[in-house]
């Protein structure tokens, strides 16, 4: 059984005060939920306040992106390692702002994983295909060259604890989402490929939905088999919003 992972990816979004606002609703609307796994990911200069107002709670913090050397002349960048001792239990690598607006590319995500692992962060890596490139019937290829060029040089043992994102780009921020069964296929494809690299150990590996996720539609995305969670970006920024879609099963 994959327990679900609810992560709410806030982008350019909240400043430190505006985070302990947020937390501060949002604590008593989850307290009890043991059944989902709820992660938020604020900028990097709201995580100190929301890892010290979320210490011994149920929701855990993520960064939204690090670099790969733990230290150096490397102006502006933040490491693995300063995130984990700030409280971070995972960080969001890849998503297709970062690949689209920073230059990032499979190798930089592989580096980036591996990395992250190397610090005891949790990955959650994003995948998925441009508009363009599903109307050209390209979307086994594209996902396939970034789960494969991403996640080289990992080891079953090590770190069958990855979590994908699939996010087609088309979804994200555009309020199109993937159909459940969409949306599912993908989530197969990428299991398969998992299980290429991972062995058995893929089975373990919670794959999210990410692209438009809101409560309306939440229940019917979740449903599907292969779909483990979702990755949210604009629904997550509202507590309210925010509790219903990870209170989604109920
Ligand atoms: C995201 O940023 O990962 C995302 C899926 O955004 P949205 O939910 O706003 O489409």
């Amino acid at each position: 059984m994959r327990k679900p992972i609810m992560a709410g990816n806030w982008k350019l979004n909240k400043t430190p005060n505006e985070t302990i606002v947020f937390v501060e609703e949002i604590k008593p609307l989850l307290a009890g939920v043991d059944d989902v796994e709820i992660v938020i990911c604020p900028p990097f200069t709201s995580i100190n306040v929301a890892t010290y107002l979320t210490k011994n709670t149920n929701i855990k913090v993520g960064a939204q992106n690090l670099y790969w050397e733990k230290s150096g002349a490397f102006t502006g960048e933040v490491s693995g390692e300063m995130l984990k001792e700030l409280g971070c239990d995972y960080v969001i690598i890849g998503h297709s702002e970062r690949r689209q607006y920073f230059g990032e590319t499979d190798r930089t995500v592989n580096k980036k994983i591996l990395s992250a692992f190397a610090a005891g962060l949790i990955p959650i890596v994003c995948v998925g295909e441009t508009l363009q490139e599903r109307a050209a019937g390209r979307i086994e290829q594209v996902i396939s060259t970034q789960i494969r060029e991403g996640l080289k040089g990992l080891n079953a043992r090590e770190h069958g604890k990855i979590i994908i994102a699939y996010e087609p780009v088309w979804a994200i921020g555009t309020g199109q989402t993937a159909t459940p069964e969409q949306a599912n296929a993908a989530h197969m494809l990428i299991r398969k490929l998992l299980t290429e690299i991972l062995g058995e150990a893929a089975q373990a590996v919670r794959i999210q939905y990410g692209g438009s996720v809101k409560p309306d539609n939440v229940k019917e995305l979740l449903a599907q088999p292969d779909i483990d969670g979702a990755l949210i970006g604009g629904a997550a920024l509202k507590a309210d919003s925010f509790e219903k879609l990870v209170k989604f099963g109920r």
